[in-house]
């Protein structure tokens, strides 16, 4: 296995012995690797020529000179409660390399067996949660919203109980940090003011290295409000894209602002203001209209927990940065979705007056966009199309191209750029199901077919049309399963 061209560090045991705990993996029995990301590896600075070679670490059977796992510490509000217990579970740290280009990757193996945080838990992941995992972070990946990465993954012949007995797996995720907020809120409320800023200060140092050079009291604060501000961007982006998170406990936000654990997420179908994709979520607190709102929840945790080692009035300043950042963030994306150049002071109304149309009709949310995106090249019968009543999109269509009037750019210039943001291809539910199922049966090629088609969401693909269809009856409104 050739791995010299990352060099390897592993920074966060420069933090106090506290954050985290030694452990080995527990072994996984008879281990075969489902999917290898191939590109990724290269960006990370290694090539792989035979990918069977990963399988016994992704199985926890081997560790690689260098390696030193641990799982980490950190509690977090989870639905509005604070849990002190929390920390990784079930996902070890390995270790962290710098690819040649000086970006750092944690390696963090999910699935790996228990450890002192696992509380109640088996420390294992299933293949069908695995799959779901690796699928929408390199989805989202495609879409060129901040996530984790799937690095690799593979399943193995433990059997492990969930509402059913299922098949073990391991997925190797990578991200420049995974830092949570849950990891300072574990430090303000048990270590105290020195621990809380050996953590903000290490996260200076790897991951805001501009920020560096300034003065402490600068240095927190500018810190602080670049967190609030990627937090709004990272939610406007999902909004913008229809993703619906469904776990937004602050131990899921990632402190560089990544899309961070994917559990029983969703990409909406028919658009539906309040969805909720988290079944166990039953009064709808992480539904899709909330997330702007759960993501301002998260950075006042945040902000609480930074009390003890800044000044009141500049977290509060820094709070200030969310409302106005994911304002601006998300009309820029919905201005860019609608092919906007020109500013007109009606155009916040008829941003919001679309999803009004979009809910009350339950108008599929990508076709809808993607439609509007081939207007002249295609003519408005795939928009029209998609509405029960017909007569509701001839009006929305009507205004839409009043509106265009005032544009000043080139219709084809326009769908064009329409295009690059408003994705053919999003990682539906019912897609994800079908390749679990096949690789349940022992098929991965389904599931690397799809992840070929979501690598470039953007691109029309005509030969992969089918994956841009409308889900079938039974695609839509999926049960999906909270256990992981
Ligand atoms: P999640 O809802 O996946 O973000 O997990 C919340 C907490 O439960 C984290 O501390 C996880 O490490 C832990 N956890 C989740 N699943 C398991 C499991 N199967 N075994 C042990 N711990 C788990
Ligand atoms: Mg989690």
């Amino acid at each position: 296995m050739s791995t010299n061209a990352f060099k390897v560090e592993h920074r966060y045991l420069e933090l106090p012995d506290s954050f985290y705990t030694r452990v080995k993996p527990t072994p996984l029995s008879q281990p075969a690797m489902v999917c290898f990301n191939h590109k990724l590896a290269e960006q990370m600075g290694f090539h792989v020529k035979d990918e069977a070679e990963w399988a016994g670490v992704g199985a926890g059977v081997e560790l690689l000179e260098g390696m030193d796992p641990v799982a980490m510490k950190y509690t977090g509000h989870q639905f509005g409660v604070y849990n002190p217990e929390l920390g990784d579970g079930r996902g070890l740290l390995l270790w962290e390399t710098v690819a040649p280009d000086g970006t750092r990757w944690d390696w963090h193996l999910k699935g790996a067996g228990t450890t002192p945080y696992s509380r109640f838990g088996d420390g294992r992941a299933v293949l069908r949660s695995t799959i779901r995992e690796y699928l929408c972070s390199e989805a989202m990946h495609g879409l060129g919203i901040p996530t984790t990465r799937a690095l690799f993954m593979i399943s193995a012949k433990d059997p492990v109980r969930r509402e059913s007995i299922e098949t073990a797996a391991a997925l190797m995720r990578v991200a420049q940090s995974h830092i949570r907020f849950g990891h300072f809120e574990f430090a303000a409320h048990h270590e105290g003011p020195e621990a809380l800023k050996t953590l903000l200060e290490h996260v200076i140092t790897l991951h805001f290295p501009h920020l560096i050079s300034l003065p402490e009291e600068q240095r927190h604060q500018r810190w602080f409000e670049e967190v609030v501000e990627r937090t709004a961007r990272l939610i406007a982006d999902w909004q913008a894209v229809g993703f619906c998170h469904g776990v937004m406990n602050s131990d899921n936000m990632s402190i560089i602002g990544d899309t961070f654990d994917y559990g029983p997420y969703a990409f909406l179908d028919d658009f539906d203001a309040g969805f909720i994709c988290n079944h166990t979520d039953e009064g709808g607190r992480y539904a899709y209209n909330r997330q702007p709102q759960t993501g301002f929840v998260n950075c006042q945790y945040l902000a609480n927990a930074l009390l003890p080692i800044m000044d009141e009035d500049h977290v509060r300043r820094g709070l200030r940065r969310y409302e106005t950042t994911y304002n601006e963030h998300f009309k820029n994306n919905m201005r860019a979705k609608l092919g906007l150049e020109e500013t007109d002071d009606s155009d916040m109304s008829l941003i919001m007056e679309t999803f009004s149309m979009l809910h009350e009709h339950r108008v599929d949310y990508t076709r809808f966009f993607r439609g509007i995106s081939n207007l002249h090249r295609h003519g408005n019968a795939p928009v029209r199309d998609l509405f029960a009543d017909r007569s509701a999109a001839d009006e929305w269509l009507e205004r839409y191209e009043a509106r265009l009037k005032t544009e000043t750019r080139a219709h084809d210039e326009r769908e064009y750029l329409m295009r690059q943001i408003n994705p053919k291809y999003i990682l539906r539910n019912y897609l994800a199901q079908q390749v679990i199922m096949e690789a349940q049966n022992g098929d991965y090629a389904p599931l690397k077919e799809l992840l070929k088609v979501l690598e470039n969401p953007f691109d029309d693909q005509p030969e992969f049309e089918h994956y841009a269809a409308l889900p079938p009856d039974w695609g839509k409104h999926l049960n999906i399963s909270c256990s992981s």
